[in-house]
């Protein structure tokens, strides 16, 4: 089974991670985010800064819980901190500060 880790979870890695299931509904995709907030629209970061929108989070295109229920596993305060491709490793610093290391 293909298994996909997606580093960043803003437009571009959660319309990835949502075309990978379009195409193989089976595959894992896992979405890493370095923040909490994914697939937030940052361009509409001046809509609330001019108080037209009120709540900035009610900028974000889609809730993890909109995303999750695709089948796309999000780790949300996860930052990468390298890759190694040979080994197909990545480290990551978690929640907390703590390092693992995802393959
Ligand atoms: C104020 C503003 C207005 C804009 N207006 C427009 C517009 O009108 N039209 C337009 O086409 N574009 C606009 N843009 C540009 C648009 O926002 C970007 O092109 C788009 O956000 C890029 O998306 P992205 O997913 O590639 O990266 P980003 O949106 O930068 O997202 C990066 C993601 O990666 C994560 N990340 C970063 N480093 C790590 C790491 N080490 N480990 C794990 N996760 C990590 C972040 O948490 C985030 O989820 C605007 C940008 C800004 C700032």
């Amino acid at each position: 089974m293909t298994h996909m880790l997606i580093i960043g979870g803003s437009d571009a890695g959660i319309s990835a991670a949502l075309r990978i299931k379009e195409v193989d509904a089976r595959a894992e995709v896992t979405v890493m985010v370095a923040d909490v907030f994914p697939n937030l629209s940052i361009c509409g970061l001046p809509f609330f800064l001019s108080g037209e929108v009120a709540d900035w989070r009610t900028l974000a295109h889609r809730t993890a819980a909109e995303i999750e229920a695709h089948g796309i596993h999000l780790l949300l305060d996860h930052r990468a901190e390298s890759i190694d491709r040979q080994a197909r490793h990545v480290r990551v610093r978690a929640t907390g500060g703590r390092l693992v290391s995802l393959a």
